[in-house]
């Protein structure tokens, strides 16, 4: 954890009051608050219009301007970054917001009250259609303000620049901001607002900064006040005492030195193999093959049918493989095939319209309404593995599989594409329903491997949607019906000598990765910076000694209790890195 200013010294011996949110990136940092700037108000008096035209060119003119700056700040980026930052100038340049801010100045508003307008009718139509869009609500608020500013005159809202290194406070954040990050000088993220699945998360993680979102009484933290920020434990203690925040320094500067000491393939302590792998999605192929890992343990493949009308063709989607399995040829490439619906939904593969669309036509089920969705996919993913001469090892599974029936008959889509079947591709499904762990055995007999998402297998297990932010205890990986329905999957894998893997965000918690390979998961796969913790954590511990942490795991009452006792029980090095 890191300090760049002198702690104050608390006043009385009250104990510092700690805030509690959701861990939503590892690690820790110890400095001092820096709040987002407020975004610009409007002011009271409301000018009146005297040239309609020139006013809509006005708005046309700023909204134009908003989308090429967030465009041009993403040809500084790569990878994710620069896609979310390109997917947002696509919705300022939205033909449709367009045409309601013009027809909203028609009616005699002005321009900036007209943009406020039209874009607060967009936010309330992607909040009630939940999910996914919810959370894209904040990018459009981000877009208004940015495009208000302009129209006003007034600094564009943004990111504090306290010249020094600081704790980033915000209510939330659009990813034109997260992605627009100091690295140097920003040492954790604290958002009031945001779920688990928020953009703040993930780009904290693909940055490696520690985050804690969804944090009651952020809003309190005033500029300035020291804070200590515990990503792995979701909690920001105000005006920590010096000796508390020296040790967080300590402790942070330790991390630091052994984890970048740790490299190679994942192995326990006896040498028992547990492979490292990537959870990739849009960005630079070279890029993520540069990462030390064993390859991709899931490619999330939406990023090529997001944000289109159309679904990419099979040619299209043949080369962004072929350029995938080249950059990763010696390494395993395991494809999801498109996980669409619930909180992903895709105007091509709509699917009627559904109450409860997490319960829905979504992932693998999918496929049931739009057949050719899949099997071109399939049929690209083949091609590609040919094209490049099977020298990455392409694994493709199915997302939201619950019966053996429908593993039984993804596995035979994908051999008559020509896929699996040989030791050069193997076909697999995922484990993301409890129907599917319970009877994982079953599933077994169709398929060559199994990867736990344990994301949805939270979700589904404790019937608590995981893009809210209000139900954080239950979403928890910790928690033991989640870990003992991990445990059956784990013991089906070994009963059949399958692989077992783990692609949720739990893979990505070092001492919970212990308890993975405990149950007998045998690979884990997490975004890159949680890469290192999770191979040091296992070169520490034998197979025999994970399996004892997953037993006191398995028989806590709670994630907290389940918790504090792996790591007391867990080797003191990692306990306490
Ligand atoms: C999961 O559900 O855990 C998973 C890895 O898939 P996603 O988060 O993309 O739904
Ligand atoms: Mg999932």
């Amino acid at each position: 954890m890191e300090q760049t200013e002198p702690a104050p010294t608390p006043t009385d011996d009250a104990p510092a009051p700690v805030l509690k949110g959701i861990a939503a990136g590892p690690g820790g940092a110890v400095a001092p608050v820096a709040r987002m700037a407020a975004p610009p108000s409007l002011p009271e008096r409301e000018p009146e219009v005297v040239d309609t035209p020139a006013e809509q060119a006005a708005a046309r003119d700023a909204l134009e301007s908003v989308a090429t700056d967030l465009e041009g700040r993403a040809a500084d980026l790569d990878g994710e970054g620069a896609a979310v930052l390109n997917a947002q100038a696509l919705m300022a340049r939205d033909p449709e917001l367009r045409r309601q801010v013009e027809e909203g100045i028609r009616d005699g508003r002005a321009a900036a009250w007209a943009v406020r307008d039209a874009c607060g009718r967009y936010q309330d139509l992607l909040l009630a259609a939940g999910g996914y869009l919810a959370e894209r609500a904040a990018d459009l608020a981000d877009i208004r303000d940015r495009t208000v500013a302009v129209l006003l005159g007034l600094p564009m809202p943004g990111l504090p620049d306290p010249g020094h290194e600081h704790v980033l406070v915000a209510d939330d954040l659009a990813p034109a901001d997260t992605v627009r990050l100091d690295t140097t000088r920003v040492r954790a993220i604290v958002t009031r607002l945001g779920g688990p699945t928020s953009h703040t998360v993930i780009l904290a993680r693909s940055l490696g900064l520690p985050a804690v979102v969804g944090c009651t009484g952020a809003e309190e933290l005033a500029d300035g006040v020291l804070v200590a920020v515990n990503g792995d434990t979701g909690t920001v203690e105000v005006d920590p005492a010096p000796e508390a925040a020296e040790q967080l320094r300590q402790r942070a500067e330790h991390r630091r030195a052994v984890l970048s000491a740790s490299s190679g393939p994942g192995r326990t302590a006896d040498g028992v193999p547990v492979s490292l792998l990537l959870n990739a999605g849009e960005g630079d192929p070279d890029e993520a093959a540069a990462h030390d890992s064993e390859g991709i343990g899931l490619l999330r493949t939406e990023f090529l049918f997001l944000d289109r009308a159309e679904p990419p063709t099979i040619i299209e989607q043949t080369e962004a493989y072929t350029r995938l399995f080249r950059a990763f040829a010696g390494r395993t490439v395991t494809v999801r095939t498109l996980d669409a619906g619930s909180d992903k939904p895709l105007a091509f593969a709509a699917t009627g319209p559904e109450d409860n669309p997490a319960l829905g036509v979504r992932g693998f089920r999918t496929a049931r309404v739009h057949p050719n969705l899949l099997s071109d996919q399939l049929t690209a993913i083949a091609a590609a593995a040919d094209a490049t001469d099977h020298k990455a090892k392409v694994r493709v599974m199915a997302p939201m599989v619950s019966t053996s029936a429908e593993a039984e008959e993804f596995a035979a889509l994908a051999r008559t594409a020509g896929l699996g079947g040989s030791t050069a591709t193997e076909v697999g499904v995922m484990v993301e329903v409890p129907a599917a762990a319970l009877l994982a055995d079953r599933l077994l007999k169709y398929v060559d491997f199994v990867s736990i998402g344990t994301n949805d297998l939270a979700q589904y297990t404790m019937a608590a949607d995981r893009t809210l932010g209000s139900l954080p205890d239950l979403l928890d990986p910790w928690q033991p019906a989640l870990l003992s329905l991990i445990d059956r999957v784990g013991s089906a894998g070994a009963k059949s000598s399958r692989s077992v893997g783990v692609c949720g965000e739990a893979a990505a918690d070092p001492l919970l990765a212990l308890v993975l390979v405990g149950l007998g998961v045998n690979s884990l796969s997490t975004a890159p910076p949680a890469l290192p913790a999770v191979r040091y954590a296992l070169a520490r511990h034998t197979k025999a000694d994970c399996r004892g942490l997953a037993e006191l795991a398995l028989a806590a009452d709670i994630p907290e209790r389940s918790r504090e006792v792996v790591r007391g029980a867990a080797h003191p090095e990692v306990a306490n890195l």
